[in-house]
């Protein structure tokens, strides 16, 4: 499983753009729930709507992430329902179990990410980015803006 550094240091790296677009983008959580999976790790689960200022009345996504642990250490798993993440990073994070296929075919993606490089979208970066794993229930429905980790 990635870790939030080695996700954002990927995106950096090789889609810099996603990087800098997730300034755009408006958060706001919707769920957070913390409990423990099979083999008795705590996980937090945290679920948002996000929308990019820059795109007007675009349409919101929905993103979900787990976090086994805490800051950019944390291992997560990930999803979103943008295209771009459908494109670029499913595939690729889920060869190392940080997201499932839900969106997209399951098969390699030769053309939008042939190294597999551990990618996210704008959405997902703002949440990570901006420590949504610090997010509690007071928090709920809130813009989180300040708080770069
Ligand atoms: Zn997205």
């Amino acid at each position: 499983m990635y870790t939030v550094k080695s996700i954002i240091d990927a995106t950096k790296k090789t889609h810099p753009q996603v990087w800098k677009n997730k300034g755009n983008v408006v958060v706001f959580y919707t769920s957070i729930k913390e409990w423990k999976d099979t083999e008795g790790r705590k996980v937090k689960t945290i679920k948002a709507r996000a929308t990019d200022r820059a795109a007007g009345s675009g349409r919101p996504q929905y993103l979900e992430i787990d976090y086994y642990g805490r800051g950019k250490g944390a291992r997560v798993w990930v999803t979103c329902t943008c295209e771009y993440f459908l494109y670029n990073c499913e595939v690729a994070l889920w060869s190392d179990e940080s997201s499932s296929v839900r969106w997209s075919n399951g098969k390699d993606p030769n053309i939008t990410n042939p190294s597999k490089a551990p990618r996210a979208c704008k959405h997902l970066l703002n949440a990570l980015a901006f420590g949504a794993d610090k997010m509690t229930t007071k928090y709920r429905s809130k813009k989180i803006v300040d708080r770069e980790v």
